[in-house]
């Protein structure tokens, strides 16, 4: 349920409407402050509330609605209909993400498996347009056989290449036990496909600063992924932005997942959350990553994922789907042409790909 605030209601007046609704009804409330209102969220069993008794509560209320949905703080409505934006502060610059703000770019290899070789890559994502250095220390792998990443080694690596960079650095966690490590380093936690549903995970996430990169679990609907998402909400962090990252339906035989473009749109109606794009992970082979990027782009995307590795012949982990820093390069100008149709497309690229 929300409470939607008159235009100019005073602070006092907000806080007495929100402590008297929490002690009434037991329940929690919790004020957003969007660009054209002022939202109260109401979080609790309200399905006994009386709409009018709220309503009746403050000559300040303009409205009081149910949230239908069965997820509540990352729904659309909750927040009136207004986007939400996460705000990263990396070494060399702010990042916004979200619908009102130009496309961020996050590219790095899928696996950080030396120092020399995730700074090379740090420094050419950069010159490209990239904003943030992604790479795993921590690797879920099919296979217990299979590389499994460096570990915290690896994440003093990605230290070393935020300071050679000033990039931004994303990393994903895979166990609770790993989080502090991860959070000291990464200014965007990932949480990648095989833990969606970690709730514990989610929780702890949830309960600590930084935000968080949910991936969608590669066989989850969009109902689960954004109660995945909740849980974050609810545990207290608000900072949240989903990357769709291909899902498994009856044919991989040419593509290793079908890249589900249409939650852009359908997210878009359903939440306030930034969304990302993985073409890497959605077709697993480097030559339709480019399409699929432009198709992103063109599609309303908040920011794109591309894994780039200096020799993707060799490496350890998703070569085949990591495209060349040459490559990549060609794609960030390619890629500008349809981020600057739509409006999107940060300044700085523009100036580069000119
Ligand atoms: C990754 O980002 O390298 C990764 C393992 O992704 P996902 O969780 O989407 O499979
Ligand atoms: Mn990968």
């Amino acid at each position: 349920m929300i409470v939607i605030l008159k235009n100019g209601t005073p602070a006092e007046e907000i806080t007495r409407i929100s402590e008297g609704l929490s002690e009434v009804w037991e329940v929690k409330v919790e004020k957003s402050v969007g660009k054209h209102k002022v939202i109260l969220g109401i979080i609790g069993d309200t399905a006994t509330i009386d709409t009018l008794q709220i309503q009746e509560f403050s000559p300040w209320i303009q409205q009081v609605m149910r949230v239908q949905k069965p997820f509540k703080r990352v729904s659309r409505e909750f927040r009136y209909g207004e986007a939400s934006e996460v705000i990263v502060n990396t070494p060399n610059e702010r990042v916004y993400f979200g619908e009102h703000h130009p496309i961020v770019v996050v590219a790095g290899p899928c696996s950080v498996e030396n120092e020399e070789m995730i700074v090379e890559t740090a420094k050419r994502v950069k010159a490209a347009g990239a904003k943030f250095l992604r790479g795993g220390a921590y690797k879920p792998r099919t296979s217990p056989y299979a590389f499994q990443g460096h570990g915290e080694s690896a994440l003093g690596l990605l230290a070393a290449a935020r300071d050679a960079t000033g990039l931004g650095i994303i990393t994903e966690v895979m166990d609770t036990a790993d989080l502090a490590a991860v959070a000291r380093v990464s200014d965007v936690i990932q949480v990648g496909a095989r833990n969606m549903q970690n709730f514990a995970l989610l929780k702890k996430v949830g309960a600590q600063d930084k935000p968080v990169l949910l991936k969608r679990g590669m066989a989850a609907t969009i109902d689960e992924w954004l109660m995945a998402a909740e849980y974050i909400l609810a545990s207290g962090n608000p900072n949240v932005i989903l990357c769709e990252r291909g899902i498994r339906t009856f044919d991989s035989k040419y593509a290793r997942n079908t890249l589900d473009l249409s939650v852009i749109p359908v997210l878009r109606s359903l939440t306030h959350l930034p969304i990302m794009i993985d073409p890497s992970h959605g077709t697993g082979k480097s030559e339709y990553v480019p399409s699929m990027a432009f198709a992103a782009i063109a599609a309303g995307t908040d920011a794109l994922m591309i894994e780039v590795h200096p020799n993707p012949a060799r490496a350890l982990s998703d070569g085949p789907q990591s495209l060349t820093p040459e490559r990549f390069d060609c794609l960030a100008q390619e890629m500008s042409v349809i981020g600057k149709v739509v409006g999107r497309w940060p300044q700085q690229v523009l100036v580069n790909a000119i």
